[in-house]
């Protein structure tokens, strides 16, 4: 076993840590407070094709794995978790195209992708049905050579930046995954969502009217959804697990250059063993996360398959990132909890980032059915 990164891997860790600290981080609080996407931003990160971490080169892409996906997600979410989450949210698309979408399809839309110039989102969530797929009420029918779809999303992403979507609907076979373009006159954001956290990746509701599309745009099977869906979510729930481990390590570092400087009589708030040993509890959960992380990536790599590692990584990440939160917002005092400070928004998006990409039951049972030798059910 080979612990350390690649001189690659470090050398990519080092640059977009750099980045992150200089470029993301003086603007994060504000981008928070006024739910704000910055597309200028989001082309800055195309440059370096961050966006693209796993398009193969030939599309435009950095060419990289699941690993350097994790090391980038990770580094930005340290200092802004929704553009950690805007990176990984568009992976399910780029796996989407790269492993079901036609060839002119992926010529077309991944260098836009990789670049920045193009954004994509995905629609799953209705307002009747969320961790299980099968309840949702979009529909698409047949109609010669299209397929039409009917029905409205509720919690997806910037539609207003994008240019495609990954949508999943009912069909007679089953449920089916399908790109439509936003630019299609079936296709409308309905109405901006007002989201707690993750305030810098907005969300909106969007609705599909006899939207059709080209059958070219049906990715996988008729009735093929789980097979579009584990291929993308295995590798997004491991970005997922680094965007959480950048929240909990941001807030953590945030709070303890407070707290070292801060005196409480005699002492600075370092110096209680009660705040040593939570902080001691946490770095040590932090970095078990991470290599769950880098594990369940080496294996995504390997068998292009990681349901059972990502969950897992996810769940301690998603847990530990809460927690770790809590604690920082704890050991400021009063100091941590004005808008000035970072630390409401790590809470918040700590929160979400247990419910988003696979709530933290759901991974329970996804871990549980495993041990169990239960089939694999595929819910959000
Ligand atoms: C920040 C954020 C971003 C999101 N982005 C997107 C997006 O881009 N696209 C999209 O389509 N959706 C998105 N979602 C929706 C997200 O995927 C859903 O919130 C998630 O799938 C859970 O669905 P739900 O909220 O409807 O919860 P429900 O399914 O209604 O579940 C409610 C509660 O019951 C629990 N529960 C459900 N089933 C079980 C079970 N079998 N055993 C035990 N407990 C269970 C859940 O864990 C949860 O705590 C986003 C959500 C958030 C918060």
């Amino acid at each position: 076993m080979d612990f350390t990164l690649s001189p690659k891997q470090q050398a990519l860790q080092d640059e977009v840590r750099e980045f992150a600290r200089t470029v993301v981080a003086p603007s994060a609080d504000e981008r928070f407070r006024n739910g704000r996407w910055d597309k200028d931003l989001w082309l800055e990160f195309g440059k370096h094709k961050w966006p693209g971490a796993v398009i193969p080169e030939k599309f435009g892409g950095l060419g990289g794995s699941a690993m350097e996906h994790a090391i980038i997600v990770e580094q930005i979410a340290k200092v802004d978790c929704s553009l950690g989450a805007s990176l990984n949210l568009l992976q399910q698309t780029n796996m989407a195209l790269l492993k079901f979408g036609t060839d002119e399809r992926r010529q077309r839309y991944l260098p836009l992708l990789a670049s920045g110039q193009s954004y994509s989102i995905t629609g799953i969530t209705e307002s009747a049905s969320g961790s299980k797929m099968t309840d949702m009420e979009t529909t698409a029918v047949q109609d010669g050579n299209h397929w039409v779809i009917n029905g409205q999303k509720t919690e997806v992403h910037i539609p207003q930046h994008v240019q495609i979507c990954l949508v999943f609907a009912k069909t007679p076979g089953g449920v089916s995954a399908f790109l439509v373009e936003t630019a299609n006159p079936g296709f409308s954001t309905l109405y901006d969502r007002e989201i707690v956290g993750l305030r810098g990746i907005p969300m909106s509701a969007v609705g599909f009217k006899d939207c059709r599309v080209p059958a070219d745009d049906l990715l996988g099977k008729e009735g093929g959804a789980y097979e579009v869906f584990f291929n993308s979510f295995d590798l997004s729930r491991i970005g997922n697990a680094a965007k959480c481990i950048g929240i909990a390590e941001g807030a953590l570092e945030a709070a303890i250059a407070y707290a070292k400087e801060r005196r409480v009589g005699d002492n600075v708030v370092t110096d209680f063993q009660g705040i040593r040993w939570q902080l001691a509890d946490l770095v040590t959960r932090i970095e078990a996360a991470r290599w769950l992380t880098y594990k369940a990536a080496a294996e995504y790599e390997a068998t292009g398959k990681s349901t059972v590692s990502s969950a897992k990584a996810k769940l301690l990440a998603c847990t530990t990132a809460m927690e770790a939160t809590t604690v920082a917002f704890q050991i400021t005092g009063s100091h941590g909890c004005f808008a000035d400070q970072p630390f409401a928004r790590f809470m918040m998006d700590a929160k979400l980032s247990e419910i988003t990409g696979g709530t933290a039951e759901v991974l329970k049972n996804t871990i549980a059915r495993d041990l169990l030798g239960k089939p694999r059910n595929p819910t959000l």
